[in-house]
């Protein structure tokens, strides 16, 4: 993809700081962190979200998560971490390159977490479910 950001990185058009790279992904330092050590997992191939990428490519992506959340959190002593994955604008993504957030977090660090649980209605659920089942094609 001619003008992404992240595909300019991959192909070394553009610095980053980089932390691992295997056949698959590249991962690097985020330019904006939202916590110290922010990092981004990113897969080589461009996808512009989840949602239309082929199930072994992401397997592929997420191999390596739990080895590279672990060493994040390690290294930056953090107490707790955000694996995050944003896909559309309405959902906070703002580079069109599907990327994985590690975001390391600590008791008090501000960041905060806006979870706004509300009690559901188990007839709307179920229809959710259904609804959902039937674009699994189940
Ligand atoms: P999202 O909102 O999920 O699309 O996140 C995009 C992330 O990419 C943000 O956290 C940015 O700070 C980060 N970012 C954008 N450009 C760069 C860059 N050149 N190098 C590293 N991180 C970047
Ligand atoms: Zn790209």
């Amino acid at each position: 993809m001619a003008d992404c950001i992240f595909c300019k990185i991959i192909a070394g058009q553009i610095p980053c700081t980089k932390v691992h790279e295997d056949a698959n992904v590249l991962v690097f330092m985020d330019i904006n962190p939202i916590s110290p050590g922010h990092t981004l997992v990113v897969p080589k191939k461009h996808y512009e979200a989840i949602t239309e990428m082929p199930a072994e490519e992401a397997a592929a992506l997420y191999k390596p998560i739990p080895a590279l959340a672990a060493a994040v959190k390690a290294a930056l002593k953090a107490e707790a971490l955000n694996v995050l994955q944003n896909n559309g604008r309405a959902a906070g993504q703002a580079v069109d390159h599907l990327h994985v957030h590690l975001i390391p977090r600590w008791a008090g660090d501000g960041l905060g977490f806006r979870w706004p649980a509300k009690q559901a209605d188990m007839e709307v659920l179920a229809k959710q479910a259904e609804a959902v089942k039937k674009a699994l094609g189940g």
